[in-house]
């Protein structure tokens, strides 16, 4: 719904460069090692990578209960994902796509009332671009498609911001909810005719049509629908404001309210909606932004 998709572009993925830094520590003699600041434990998903249209992982310390901690999406303040336990809670915040690198903090609710501020810093990322010529005319939607378009994204508003009990452990690592090759297209920008349209904000999974769609996490189906850019497509809640989104499907097996566990078929791959063949788009969002599903996967 967000953007429209993209046909699934040939590049790998690349990632957990953190993990591959943290490796690297074990080859350091122990003295070396002694010194050296721990690396991150493995069992950690997702990935924490603070740029635009990733996740950054806050501490926010010990606390009897889960604290109540809010970030900031353009104009309003969104509920966060908190996680941990007594010991330590983490707040895991998505990064708008469109966030501009710099300065950036949520807010923590204090048991005695008032707002403690926690600062965190968005780093740059320059995602790839591609450039488009299309003939004249076929960009624009008609004033029907726009209308509908628009009934949509009122009917999505409020399921976009469902914030429900989280799951309750980490790892947040998710399951590849089919199999296929991954596109890296995440981030993408794209231009038509020169003018910049939504980049992809999702993960392109290539199969064949029919191929059986499996839930990536535990999660409550709280929308299912046919959509004009996205097709058949089925919206999972997997808590805490962390929502699954898999589109263009060819068939749609549950309906809202079912609870599903990880890998229990939801549906199968399809071409529905603005696509160019069969495939899978799988988005991932979190406090209604949404964040590259790639760093809930395993390398
Ligand atoms: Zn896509």
């Amino acid at each position: 719904m967000l953007s429209p998709p993209t046909a699934p572009s040939p590049d790998c993925l690349t990632r957990r460069a953190t993990l591959l830094g943290a490796v690297g520590l074990l080859a350091l003699p122990v003295s070396a090692l002694a010194a050296a600041p721990l690396p991150q434990p493995v069992e950690v998903w997702p990935d924490a990578a603070p740029v635009p249209g990733g996740i950054a992982r806050l501490s926010l310390g010990p606390a009897a209960a889960r604290p109540v901690a809010h970030g900031r999406v353009g104009d309003g303040d969104v509920p966060l994902l908190v996680l941990g336990d007594a010991m330590e809670w983490k707040a895991l915040v998505g990064i708008p796509l469109a966030a501009v690198p710099g300065p950036a903090s949520i807010s923590v609710q204090l048991e005695g009332g008032g707002l403690r501020q926690i600062a965190y810093t968005v780093a740059p990322k320059r995602y790839r671009e591609q450039r488009l010529k299309v003939a004249p005319g076929t960009v624009d939607l008609s004033a029907e498609d726009t209308a509908r378009y628009e009934r949509e994204r009122a009917h999505l508003e409020p399921v976009m911001a469902t914030f429900s009990e989280p799951l309750p452990q980490l790892p947040l690592r998710m399951r590849v909810p089919a199999p296929g090759r991954r596109s890296s297209s995440f981030g993408l920008r794209r231009m038509f005719n020169g003018r910049p349209r939504n980049p992809h904000s999702g993960m392109d999974i290539a199969a064949a049509t029919g191929t059986p769609v499996l839930a990536p996490l535990p999660g409550r189906v709280i929308d299912t629908g046919d959509y004009f850019f996205n097709g058949n497509t089925v919206w999972l809640d997997h808590g805490g404001g962390l929502l699954g989104m898999l589109c263009h499907l060819s068939a749609i097996d549950v309906k809202p309210g079912d609870w599903l566990k990880t890998g229990e078929r939801l549906g199968a791959v399809g071409a529905t909606g603005r696509v160019t063949g069969p495939h899978l788009h799988w988005g991932v969002m979190l406090n209604r932004v949404m964040v590259d599903p790639a760093l809930f996967l395993a390398a």
